[in-house]
């Protein structure tokens, strides 16, 4: 039957791991899915499961290009999120967070399209106030080696916001903190794959540091859940809003539980802290609930354990 209620849906990034759970997502909700990306760090693999399905349709295509296209909806993606791959080139990753919000807030303007930007606990910097709450400016370097990441989100924000106040765009700005379950890259660099995919290797362990270091971290599925209520929220709420998962776990005390739910043999070694690596982050989720009725539900423990059975599998082939 006609779906009357079939949105096209623009997914920049669509390609990499958020990006290919919230095509998946919604296409099983009933809409067609423009998948936009360039492969810089998003794999046709993580889609091949879509390819199929003939309301998915995919475009390589770089952001930082204007694009031309109808669309009702755009999720803005599109940026390599793991400090390895936005420190390669990061005069690109700046382009791609600042060139590619102008050109995707431009087409939303075109085209009258609500548009949501996927932000970042990153513009919280290495922070003084914990947990995060979104009220809290930050405590940013601008010359960093993050600030390509750090500050070109915090511009795309502004751009969000610029254009909201001045061409009235519908606009919905999430915070997400660090996500983690299938479809990470093995080579993605970022801690939670890290630590997998070397302990199913029973190579060393990389602690960046003396490991005391904490992040709080949030299984794909929940963060993909809230991304959609967010977007349904009304016309007048922007956010920024966090999404994430406020259970924090210092890095040591995650590789012990990557160590024992893969029975791995594997033993830490110390590598140097990266600089400017933020000590600590944490989500205030308060208006997440309020605003969404939403809190995450699948544990580190349980998350971990699908992310395993993932990489377990992908590592076999
Ligand atoms: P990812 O690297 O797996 O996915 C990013 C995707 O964007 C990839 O498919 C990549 O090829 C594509 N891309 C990069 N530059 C592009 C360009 N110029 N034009 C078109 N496509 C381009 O990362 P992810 O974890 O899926 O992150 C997705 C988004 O969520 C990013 O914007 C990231 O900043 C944000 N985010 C993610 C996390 C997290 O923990 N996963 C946390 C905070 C924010
Ligand atoms: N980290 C680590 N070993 C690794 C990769 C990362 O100890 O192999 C640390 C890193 O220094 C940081 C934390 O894990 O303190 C999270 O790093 P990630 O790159 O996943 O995300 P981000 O720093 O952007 O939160």
């Amino acid at each position: 039957m006609y779906n009357l209620e079939r949105k096209q849906i623009l997914v920049t990034g669509g390609a990499g791991f958020l990006g290919s759970h919230l095509c998946e997502r919604l296409l099983n909700d009933g809409h067609s899915v423009l998948c936009v990306d360039n492969f810089f760090t998003g794999t046709k693999n993580n889609i091949l499961n879509l390819l199929a399905n003939p309301f998915f349709e995919l475009m390589r295509h770089d952001v930082c290009f204007p694009l031309y296209v109808e669309v009702d909806e755009i999720y803005n993606l599109a940026c390599p999120a793991s400090p390895v791959h936005y420190q390669f080139d990061p005069v690109q990753t700046t382009k791609t967070s600042v060139h590619g919000a102008i050109n995707m807030l431009d087409l939303a303007k075109r085209v009258r399209a609500k548009i949501f930007q996927a932000s970042t606990s990153e513009v919280y910097g290495d922070p003084h106030v914990h947990p995060q709450p979104e009220h809290y400016w930050g405590h940013v370097n601008p010359i960093g080696i993050r600030s390509c990441y750090d500050e070109g989100k915090r511009c795309a924000e502004t751009l969000f916001f610029d254009y909201h106040r001045q061409h009235k765009l519908l606009i919905k700005v999430a915070r997400i903190f660090n996500t983690y379950g299938p479809h990470m890259h093995p080579n993605d660099g970022r801690v939670v794959s890290n630590f997998i995919v070397q302990a199913l290797q029973n190579k060393p362990i990389t602690i960046y540091g003396d490991g005391s270091q904490s992040r709080s971290f949030c299984y794909v599925d929940d963060l993909i859940e809230a991304f959609i209520l967010l977007m349904g929220t009304a016309d007048d709420f922007t956010g920024p809003l966090n999404i994430g998962n406020p259970n924090e776990f210092t890095m040591i005390e995650l590789a012990e539980l990557v160590l024992e739910l893969t029975n791995s043999n594997s033993e830490f070694v110390r590598n140097p802290l990266p600089s400017d690596d933020p000590k600590q982050r944490q989500p205030d989720i308060s208006l997440a609930k309020e605003t969404l009725g939403w809190e995450p539900k699948v544990s580190l423990r349980q998350g971990l354990e699908k992310t395993i059975e993932y990489f377990d599998d992908l590592l076999s082939k």
